[in-house]
């Protein structure tokens, strides 16, 4: 069927046009009932295409509605509070996606006049969207004929293209690019991008691709070859990092706790500081990384996280640790509880029930560990 090293599987004539016609015609009849597909405004198109990144689509669906009913449109979200946008935001992750999609909602109302902008090139000047993205919204939304090009639509080309080697290469990626261009069917470039995607959700998944309900199964190398599952071929995988946190949850008779604001990143090239990242640049328990004697780091951490005198060390109580994965960080937090009479201050510090912290934009971390919080205090009043 395709491509760069090989180039004579490549389709073409009446055999290209079958080929998409077949799969127009599966994705049109087969297509899953996702409730962004029920419209063509681009402003619910690219929402749906931002929370969709790195997330599942039943965890996007409840997002995605409880979002649009409190920003129905592009100025609504352009004119909300940022801390009401991420909360809306929380729990799905990779917060930075929220932080941009408002920036670009700002764009929108300022130098586009409040339209959204119809041409690929326009919405690649948009904050936080990528090549993929505007083509996504440009095809779905204004019909411009460029294809959508992402791990899932590649791992269908290898297959379809018998491809090996790592397809993130550069080289190989924009020939991967060039190839996706080629195939797009020109008369409908919105549901062919549609089409090839929920080819690689629904059949041609990572795992155990369904060859025999595929629609395209004739023209696919990697299966006559007999080697498709095990394409595309794995990339070099980056070393795991171990990193140990340690996380205070400073409490008060009343149940108040203390939650400290987005961190400042001092140099953003510095990988040793993951605590910015783990937290997601969102409210948080005072967190440090920690290294050797954890409760002696801890205390030694205290004097330049409190502003007025801090917690006595038999305050301290370790509770059970979290687990949790962040791409190539493998994360261990300590959480402590620290009962004190009053709470001591802290720069910027917000103070609010311990059981009311995910009023807050807060990460999935930062959720864990108030729940193992709650927990033993809970189980302390039985
Ligand atoms: Fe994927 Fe199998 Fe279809 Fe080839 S035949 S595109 S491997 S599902």
């Amino acid at each position: 069927m395709l491509l760069c090293e090989n180039t004579s599987h490549m389709l073409t004539g009446r055999e290209l046009a079958s080929f998409r016609k077949s799969l127009l015609r599966w994705f049109r009849q087969f297509q899953r009932d996702l409730p962004w597909r029920k419209s063509k405004d681009s402003y619910r198109i690219w929402l749906s295409e931002i929370m969709l990144q790195q997330t599942r689509v039943v965890a996007v669906i409840p997002y995605y509605e409880r979002f649009l009913e409190r920003f129905p449109n592009v100025q609504s979200l352009a004119e909300a509070p940022e801390e009401e946008v991420l909360r809306l935001w929380s729990g799905l992750g990779y917060y930075s996606r929220a932080r941009n999609l408002q920036k670009a909602a700002q764009q929108i109302a300022g130098e586009f006049g409040g339209t959204f902008p119809r041409s690929r090139e326009q919405i690649l000047s948009l904050s936080g969207i990528g090549e993929y993205t505007a083509s996504a919204v440009a095809s779905i939304a204004f019909g411009e004929k460029c294809a959508v090009l992402d791990g899932n639509v590649a791992r269908v080309l290898s297959r379809l293209g018998a491809i090996r080697g790592d397809l993130r290469e550069s080289k190989k990626w924009k020939n991967l690019q060039k190839e996706a261009d080629r195939l797009l069917a020109p008369d409908a470039p919105g549901d062919w991008n549609q089409a090839m995607m929920e080819l690689g959700a629904t059949i041609c998944t990572p795992r155990a691709p369904q060859c025999l309900l595929c629609p395209v199964a004739s023209n696919c190398e990697g299966r006559k070859l007999g080697i498709a599952e095990g394409l595309p071929e794995a990339r070099q995988k980056r070393d795991v990092v171990d990193v140990v946190l340690a996380s205070l949850v400073v409490t008060n008779a009343q149940g108040e706790t203390l939650l400290l604001p987005p961190p400042k990143q001092k140099n953003k090239d510095d990988q040793a500081d993951h605590v910015p990242t783990l937290v997601s640049n969102l409210w948080h328990f005072p967190t440090i990384s920690a290294n050797g004697d954890l409760m002696k780091s801890v205390l030694a951490s205290c004097k330049s996280i409190f502003t007025t005198k801090p917690p006595k060390p038999e305050s301290f109580q370790q509770l059970a640790s979290v687990r949790h994965s962040v791409t190539y960080r493998k994360v261990i937090v300590h959480p402590f509880l620290v009962r004190v009479i009053r709470l001591p201050k802290a720069h910027g510090a917000n103070t609010i029930a311990l059981n009311r912290v995910t009023e807050l934009a807060i990460s999935n971390l930062t959720r864990k560990i108030a729940k193992r919080a709650l927990a033993s205090l809970e189980a302390k009043r039985q």
